[in-house]
């Protein structure tokens, strides 16, 4: 018994030693790939259900020529080295020229940012915000940030300030991977959150006869009873569509429409009216 122990507890620490070389390394690379300017935005059409017009992008991180890590854990291992504010850098640079240039073609769309808790939490998220957009000729109130519950977690007031700041100069707010964190509802109703992104497992095969349907329901009857929109991630398929209709979900998202695009490819799709 206490050799089946001993041995759990090795393998256990090898386990935690072998993470902590991996993140180490992956570190090194990225703060390389960082220097050779590596990193890229792709853009995720969203569109919206009623005039199946584009109406935003969705700014998602790219490492090509990178190991092939999720992108998430990218963005842990640059939050835990401090290389996030280059990154962050990188990413604001890229979304708001791609805003510039929709605003330079007459394009309506607005533009989505992931920010993870770090760059949520920058000294001044708002300030820095307004900074780049200015800087390219962007107009903030076509920004949208995503952020996930588990900011709400560790400190409202301070959340409740930062999206005051932001909500002044236009900027709005999207609940991303709604349903799958630990928050409790409580925060909807203390916070101005404009859109609620329903997380792509409550999406797929959704009918009537899935248990899904009825959360997806009923997120869909709160968000009308708080005045937040409902952006339905992961659609796939015709059925998931049609079913998303059906219940007045106002925003879809998935490869049914598109995967992320290049923003050039991005822009031709968005003048492109009356996507399926
Ligand atoms: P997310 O924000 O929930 O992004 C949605 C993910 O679902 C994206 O993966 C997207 O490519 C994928 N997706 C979209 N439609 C479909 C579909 O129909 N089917 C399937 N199977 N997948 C679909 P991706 O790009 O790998 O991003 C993963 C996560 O990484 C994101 O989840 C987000 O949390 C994070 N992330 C990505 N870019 C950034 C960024 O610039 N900053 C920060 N902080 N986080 C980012
Ligand atoms: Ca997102
Ligand atoms: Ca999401
Ligand atoms: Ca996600």
């Amino acid at each position: 018994r206490d050799k089946i122990t001993g041995s759990r507890y090795q393998l256990f620490h090898a386990g935690m030693d072998e993470i902590r070389i991996q993140r180490a390394q992956l570190r090194d690379l990225v703060a390389q790939a960082l220097e050779n300017d590596e990193f890229r935005l792709m853009y995720q059409p969203i569109v919206a259900l009623g005039s199946g017009d584009v109406v935003s992008a969705e700014a998602l991180l790219r490492w090509p020529s990178g190991p092939g890590v999720a992108i998430p854990d990218i963005i842990s291992v640059a939050e835990d080295s401090g290389l996030i504010l280059k990154l962050s850098e990188i990413i604001f640079d890229q979304a708001f020229s791609l805003l510039a240039r929709l605003q330079d073609l007459g394009l309506k769309q607005t533009v989505a940012v992931n920010l993870s808790g770090v760059q949520f939490r920058y000294q001044d998220i708002a300030a820095i915000l307004t900074n780049y957009a200015r800087a390219h000729g962007a107009d903030t109130h076509r920004l949208i940030i995503e952020i996930t519950e588990s900011i709400f977690l560790d400190n409202i007031e301070k959340t409740q300030k930062t999206i005051r700041e932001l909500s002044q100069h236009g900027v709005r707010v999207a609940i991303d991977d709604f349903g799958t964190g630990y928050s409790s509802l409580a925060y909807l109703q203390k916070l101005t959150v404009d859109w609620i992104k329903v997380d792509q497992s409550f999406i797929t095969n959704i009918n009537e006869s899935n248990p899904n349907y009825q959360i997806v329901n009923a997120i869909v009857q709160m968000g009308q009873a708080l005045n937040m929109g409902l952006v339905a991630e992961g659609v796939e398929n015709l059925a998931e569509l049609e079913q998303l209709a059906e219940m007045g979900c106002e925003r879809v998202q998935g490869y049914y429409f598109s995967k992320p695009l290049s923003d050039s490819d991005f822009i031709a799709f968005a003048s492109t009216p009356n996507h399926p």
